[in-house]
């Protein structure tokens, strides 16, 4: 069986050199290896996502020189692939509601920092560790605040999930390396309005897809924990790992928006050719 990379932007913006370093590093993996070569468009995030985005993929892509399989998965044609993961989650005793807001938890995290002086934990994105308000609500009460309408999100129980899975490893560019799903505590695997989260969907797209070979920037690669654990308790298959380098701005960031120095359609408006935007990404 041939090998099968991807590449799997999300339509909330403008292609910037670090997508163009992603995109052309799998296409090549995929050429120099026999393998196949798909394009995904995570496009959940409706807030987020816009048509012109998507269509400025394309185009961008098609004119560095980088070509896909059609056809196209688009994420939101699977929501309800998504949820039927869930519910196995669910009926595995995995999942919790979670009634929290992100600003009440702020709120509640920074009163008992204040209480005791130490900083709450955070997960490797810096964000807050999910103190488990929500795991020990009583079952009629869950009840009493879903059917009172009250919003809520839908959590991994790590504990219980990794008892279930026991120790996790995974392949990065051929090398072993220790995963640790616990320093992210109870993530979220759906919100109310959103069947799906990221972590949910790029391991069920991922597998359904048959994708052997995952090779995205560094930002990803502690996530990778909490996808060897979803993987692992869905039954699905470990695919290889390669998180490679990330292009940073002037100022030492990781790219985010697409600007008129790191832009992809700015760039070529400004007369750049494919080769340069390889030697910019430091491809040559
Ligand atoms: N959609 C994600 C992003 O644009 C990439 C997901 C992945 O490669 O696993 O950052």
């Amino acid at each position: 069986m041939p090998p099968v990379f991807r590449f799997a932007p999300s339509p909330n913006g403008y292609l910037h050199l670090g997508h163009a370093l992603s995109a052309l590093l799998n296409a090549e993996a995929a050429r120099a290896s026999g393998g196949r070569m798909l394009l995904r468009i995570e496009d959940i995030d409706e807030t987020r996502c816009r048509p012109e985005y998507e269509a400025a993929i394309y185009e961008d892509l098609a004119w560095l020189g980088v070509t896909w399989e059609q056809p196209v998965r688009r994420q939101s044609e699977h929501l309800d692939d998504y949820r039927a993961a869930i519910d196995r989650l669910d009926a595995m005793g995995l999942i919790y509601p979670a009634f929290e807001s992100r600003t009440e938890i702020a709120r509640l995290v920074a009163e008992r920092e204040a209480i005791s002086g130490q900083a709450w934990p955070r997960d490797p994105d810096g964000g807050i560790r999910y103190p488990e308000f929500s795991k020990s609500l009583p079952e009629p009460e869950r009840r009493r605040l879903i059917e009172a309408g009250a919003p809520y999100a839908r959590r991994l129980d790590m504990t219980a999930a990794l008892v279930r899975s026991g120790p996790l490893q995974w392949d990065e560019a051929g090398k072993m390396v220790a995963a640790d799903p616990a320093a992210w505590g109870d993530v979220i695997l759906a919100r109310k309005d959103t069947p799906n989260s990221y972590h949910l969907s790029v391991v069920i797209d991922d597998a359904q897809q048959g994708v052997t070979d995952i090779v995205r920037g560094r930002d990803l690669f502690h996530s990778t924990s909490v996808h060897r654990l979803l993987q692992t308790l869905l039954g699905l298959p470990a695919p290889r790992y390669h998180h490679h380098r990330l292009i940073l701005d002037a100022d030492g960031r990781k790219l985010s928006k697409s600007t008129a120095a790191t832009g992809l359609r700015e760039l070529r408006g400004q007369g750049l050719t494919p080769s340069d935007i390889r030697r910019m990404a430091g491809l040559d």
